[in-house]
């Protein structure tokens, strides 16, 4: 292995997603959501459900998810839940947004870094096209959460990335 501080970076951050795979943040369902979807990855087989309880101001106040997935899709799962709660939905949005700009455009600079905050542990994913769609997958789930209650099944099949 060459020594350097990126390579120890990487380890680091790999053991952090590691970390969020076998102990998951929120994982449970929210009895009482008051928003809720069904994301499914067919191409990783990653499938989650996710819970909001959203107070009369429309702030997240409590998050929850469910299901099965790659360390990839649940590692996101479980991070965007410490993100999520006691932000309203434009802020949420904006998050995400964010983070699939990050895991799909050509480059990344500093502002977009600091903008995804811990979320830019998944940085290497980038050059894993299939990959993006794992991480990107409770988010995608998380907007139709927000803007349409889970009306339909969301999907990242066909998500777009920067190869
Ligand atoms: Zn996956």
């Amino acid at each position: 292995m060459i020594p350097g501080g990126e390579v120890k970076l990487n380890e680091l951050y790999q053991e952090v997603i590691l970390d969020h795979n076998k102990r998951p943040r929120n994982f449970k369902k929210i009895e009482g959501a008051n928003a809720c979807s069904h994301g499914k990855n067919p191409l990783c087989g990653d499938d989650f459900y996710l819970y909001l309880n959203k107070d009369a101001q429309g702030i997240i106040r409590e998050a929850g998810f469910i299901g099965q997935g790659c360390a990839i899709s649940k590692s996101s799962a479980s991070i965007m839940m410490s993100l999520i709660e006691g932000k309203g939905a434009a802020e949420a949005e904006k998050l995400k947004d964010a983070f699939i700009r990050f895991l799909t455009a050509e480059s990344v600079d500093e502002a977009l870094r600091a903008e995804v905050g811990k979320l830019k542990i998944f940085e290497g994913v980038r050059n894993f096209p299939v990959r993006v769609k794992c991480a990107a997958l409770i988010w995608r789930t998380l907007e139709d959460a927000l803007k349409n209650n889970g009306a339909h099944e969301v999907s990242t099949e066909n998500e777009e990335t920067n190869q």
